[in-house]
Formats: structure tokens, C-alpha cells, sequence
């Protein structure tokens, strides 16, 4: 008999590398931006969610510090116990005003926000409808939520009906569940038609608006402003550390719904509040997104050029489609990609190979910032010609 218990982790690690499955850090010596210092190399960054270029803005830092002058450095506390101060509130009521929702409530993570919110939401009575590419956070939510989980591909409506069909009247409530932005791809949900269906079907629909928060929509307020839903009945859930470049996570729906999660999601309720210094950081964000929307308008020119010049200069390349600041293109396996990886960074380009079991097909995944140049564009369409891919 085998007496250690442990053994199995060094032959599974094996077998991980075996499949080129295997991931480790890259460290980043320098502030966040548009050019970083990875591992000792200045590289173009295409790898960060950092949309708007916030992460190392210079009123983000000034309201952090004086945060943590005026609160230290812990909130100390749960929201409900001693963690709570009026910055939770002020950051709140600028989410609700951005989404225009009637109330917000800010989490640990956008993690805490996903998980916190569906199991609160739904259990074992039960069915959560979930696209199968969603984030893993909205995966596990629906897992440890006990209900019945049917999983439809990728933005199929008409499985989706079907499903609706034959399975609604088995069960109490229904929840469908889905990316905005679909964080691995770079397409969008087709959110018009879900929220049709989930009135027609009576199901409540949760809408992850993680890479779409400042990012999607004239004010940025996300794709249910891009689709003209603002206003329709829905829970929208995002994350304050991509393009608002900070750290947590939120919720923005009516003040019931909130109200009820305040007393319900056990990752509100049971974990420390989100710190002075990230609180305050993300509520300076919100207001630059709201007052400069030249960042976001350069951004879109950003993906324009990048979109046309690989159109002119690379029409090969196995382009996924997008809608959004991703775009990612396809390669026939994990080697490859990583080999795609390892030539791009040696080019001076840092844009990452995903692999399964994040995604089903290896990729590279190229995210664009406001604040990128003609040049770093030019310069990643020029070492991507030279690979032929
Ligand atoms: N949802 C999606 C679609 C995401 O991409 C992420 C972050 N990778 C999250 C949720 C989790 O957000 P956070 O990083 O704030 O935990």
C-alpha cells in the first residue's frame, strides 16, 4: 500500500507539463502602462486589463495615499462589523449612478461578487442556464450554489429556448448566467435577446460586466448601455481592477436585490471590506471615466487601427471574432501558442499564450489600452508578420 497520500500531486503536476498545460509567473518590475519592465526587458504590454491606462494614474495613487492617511492601511472588518467607512458608500452611489441602477454594493474581488451573489440568489430548488464559455468565478457561483446547472454553447439562443422549454416548470427560479464581454474570446452576449427571453420565461439574468465596465457604452457604463438596455430589470456584476485600475468587485441592481445580498452573500458578509486604499482608488476611477471620455474614445481608435492593419498586413491570421478590446487569434495547439508567446517576447511584445483548460483552443490574447501608440500597434502587427502565422 501506498503510505503518501501526496504522491499523486508531483505525477499530476507531470502530466500537466506533459500537455504543455503548465502556467507560472512573469514578474513586472515597473508601474503599470502601456510599456512595462518584464523580468529585466522594456516590452509593449498587450497583456493587462487595464483598459483606460488608470492602474498607473497619478489621481488613482494621490486618492489611495490619502486614504490610507486618514483610514491606515486595513478596513479592519467586515462591512457589517467594523469594516465599513463612508468611501464603501461614496464608490457605491457612484456605481449605481454610472449603471443607473436604484443601488450598488461593492465586494472583496469580482470572484466574491460572482459567487456571493448566485448562491445567495438560487439552490438547490433551482436551475442556472450558463454559457459555456463564461469565467470561471460564474462557473463556480453556480456549482457551489447546489442548483441544477445546464450549460448551452456559446451564445446559442436556440438552445437556449429549448432548454427553457422542456425544463423551466421543473423548477422554482431560474437564473441565466453570462459574460458580457467574454474575457477569452473578445465577442459579446447577445444581451437584448436574453433579457427577452428571461422575461418571457421568468428568469432572473446576471450579466458579468467585468471587461465591459468603462470599457462598452457612450458613458462606458458597460454593454447593457452599448445594447440600449439601461434600465431594463437585470444584476449587473463587474470588477473595479480593469479598467477602473483598482482592486474588488461590485453589484449593481435594484435596492431590493441589494439589500437581500447584503443579508445573503456569505462573500460580503464573512469577508474583510474592501480596503481604504482600493476604495478610494476606484471611486477616483469612476469619476475619470465619467469626466473624460476621450479615453475611451481612444481606445476604440486603438483596436480600429489594430483591426485594420491586421486586415491589410495579416489576413491569415486566425482572428476570433470581436467587439470588444480583446482579440485574440487561434493556434493549432498549446506548443504552438506557446512558442507564438516565447517569439513575441523575445520581439519585445508581451502578449500571453491561453491554454486549455482556460479555454478549449490555444490562443494568443492581445488586449488594447487607451493608452498604447500608433507605434506599439505597428510595431505588434509588424513582429506578427514575421512569424507567419
Ligand atoms: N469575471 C470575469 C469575466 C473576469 O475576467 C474576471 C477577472 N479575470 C472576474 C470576473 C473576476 O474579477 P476579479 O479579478 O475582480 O476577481
Amino acid at each position: 500500500m501506498n503510505h503518501n497520500p501526496y504522491a499523486w500531486i508531483e505525477e499530476s503536476l507531470a502530466t500537466i507539463h506533459q500537455a504543455n498545460w503548465y502556467r507560472s509567473v512573469q514578474t513586472i518590475h515597473s508601474r503599470p502602462g502601456a510599456t512595462v519592465l518584464l523580468s529585466g526587458q522594456e516590452v509593449i504590454n498587450f497583456a493587462s486589463n487595464d483598459y483606460l491606462g488608470l492602474a498607473g494614474d497619478e489621481r488613482l495613487q494621490t486618492a489611495a495615499i490619502a486614504a490610507i492617511q486618514e483610514f491606515g492601511t486595513g478596513s479592519t472588518g467586515s462591512r457589517l462589523l467594523s469594516g465599513h467607512r463612508e468611501l464603501h458608500r461614496d464608490l457605491e452611489q457612484g456605481i449605481a449612478s454610472t449603471k443607473q441602477t436604484e443601488e450598488a454594493v461593492v465586494f472583496s474581488s469580482g470572484y466574491l461578487a460572482n459567487i456571493g451573489t448566485i448562491t445567495a440568489l438560487v439552490g438547490k430548488r433551482d436551475l442556472i442556464l450558463s454559457d459555456q464559455y463564461n469565467h470561471s468565478s460564474l462557473k463556480s457561483g453556480a456549482v457551489l450554489s447546489g442548483a441544477t446547472i445546464v450549460e448551452y454553447p456559446h451564445n446559442s439562443t436556440a438552445l437556449l429556448v429549448k432548454t427553457l422549454q422542456e425544463q423551466r416548470h421543473n423548477y422554482r427560479r431560474c437564473l441565466l448566467i453570462t459574460d458580457s464581454v467574454f474575457s477569452m474570446d473578445g465577442d459579446l452576449c447577445p444581451l437584448p435577446e436574453l433579457l427577452d427571453l428571461a422575461e418571457e420565461f421568468n428568469c432572473m439574468l446576471l450579466l458579468d460586466e467585468a471587461h465591459a465596465t468603462g470599457v462598452m457604452g457612450k458613458t462606458g457604463a458597460g454593454c447593457v448601455e452599448h445594447f440600449g438596455c439601461t434600465g431594463r430589470e437585470l444584476i449587473q456584476i463587474g470588477t473595479l481592477s480593469k479598467a477602473l485600475g483598482s482592486l474588488g468587485g461590485y453589484v449593481a441592481a435594484s435596492n431590493a436585490l441589494i439589500d437581500f445580498l447584503r443579508n445573503r452573500a456569505p462573500s460580503w458578509i464573512y469577508t474583510t471590506a474592501l480596503s481604504p486604499a482600493d476604495t478610494a482608488a476606484a471611486l477616483a476611477a469612476i469619476k475619470i471615466v465619467q469626466q473624460e471620455p476621450q479615453r475611451r474614445q481612444q481606445l476604440w481608435r486603438n483596436v480600429d487601427y489594430l483591426k485594420q492593419l491586421i486586415k491589410e498586413y495579416l489576413p491569415n491570421l486566425q482572428l476570433l471574432p470581436t467587439e470588444s478590446a480583446i482579440l485574440c487569434f487561434q493556434l493549432s495547439d498549446a506548443a504552438t501558442a506557446l512558442k507564438a508567446g516565447k517569439q513575441l517576447r523575445e520581439a519585445g511584445i508581451f502578449a500571453p499564450a491561453i491554454r486549455p483548460p482556460t479555454v478549449p483552443t490555444s490562443r494568443i490574447r492581445i488586449s488594447v489600452m487607451a493608452t498604447h501608440e500608433k507605434e506599439h500597434i505597428e510595431k505588434l502587427v509588424e513582429v506578427l508578420k514575421s512569424m507567419q502565422l
